[in-house]
């Protein structure tokens, strides 16, 4: 960046200025049109993007994403059938044999990653974005957003849902298996949040929960 640039740059509100997250640049933030999106110049990491109905479209995929995760956790993910005896798993089933034999950290872990940290994701999204489309509970609503973006390095339906495509390929020759109900759902509810993350604009949800903080103070 030339000395020019970075001089004018310096004169510049903190509120006029941003950072790209993957290459530090930094830049003068501009003003999206709704619908648009901004990429940074020197890497092109998407630096802001305004979705159109952004609230709405998140809170049907958030709320689909809990209908989901009952099925999910609780139906069958396969049936196994060895030498005649066929047994039915479950996401839950498989954290309590884990808990119940020599293996109880990784059971907790598997409870904690499979179960408890996506949920309390879904929840602190769900709240944030009540907070946005009702605008009360702002203070509140900042707070769980942060606590969302801590949360989501913690979630790991990816790896587990990897772990069962492994145990899957492995069982293949020694078994009989049959893909169950809770599969789908669980595979539908990965989808659901991935697609939620990717619609959920960040700027856009601490644009709208600071400037109702900013109402509140006044
Ligand atoms: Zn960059």
């Amino acid at each position: 960046m030339s000395e020019l640039e970075s001089g004018a740059l310096k004169d510049l509100p903190l509120e006029e200025l941003v950072a790209c997250h993957e290459c530090d640049l930094l830049m003068r933030r501009q003003h999206l049109e709704p619908g648009h999106k901004a990429a940074c110049p020197r890497c092109g990491y998407e630096l802001e993007a305004h979705r159109l109905h952004m609230v709405k479209r998140c809170l049907a995929l958030v709320i689909t994403a809990l209908l989901l995760y009952i099925p999910a956790n609780f139906l069958p993910i396969m049936h196994i059938t060895i030498l005649g005896q066929t047994s039915t798993d479950t996401v839950w089933g498989g954290v309590q044999g884990l808990y119940s034999s020599d293996m109880k950290g990784v059971g907790l872990l598997v409870f904690l990653c499979s179960m408890v940290i996506p949920l309390a994701k879904l929840l602190c999204q769900l709240f944030v974005l009540l907070t946005v489309q009702l605008g009360v509970g702002r203070q509140l609503g900042m707070l769980l957003h942060r606590g969302y973006h801590h949360l989501r390095e913690w979630g790991m339906l990816e790896v587990y849902f990897m772990g069962i495509l492994v145990s899957i390929v492995k069982l293949m020759d020694l078994a009989e298996l049959h893909v169950g109900v809770g599969m789908a759902c669980f595979i539908a509810l990965l989808f659901a949040q991935v697609w939620l993350e990717v619609t959920m604009s960040d700027h856009q949800i601490w644009h709208a929960l600071s400037e109702e903080a900013d109402d509140a103070g006044h």
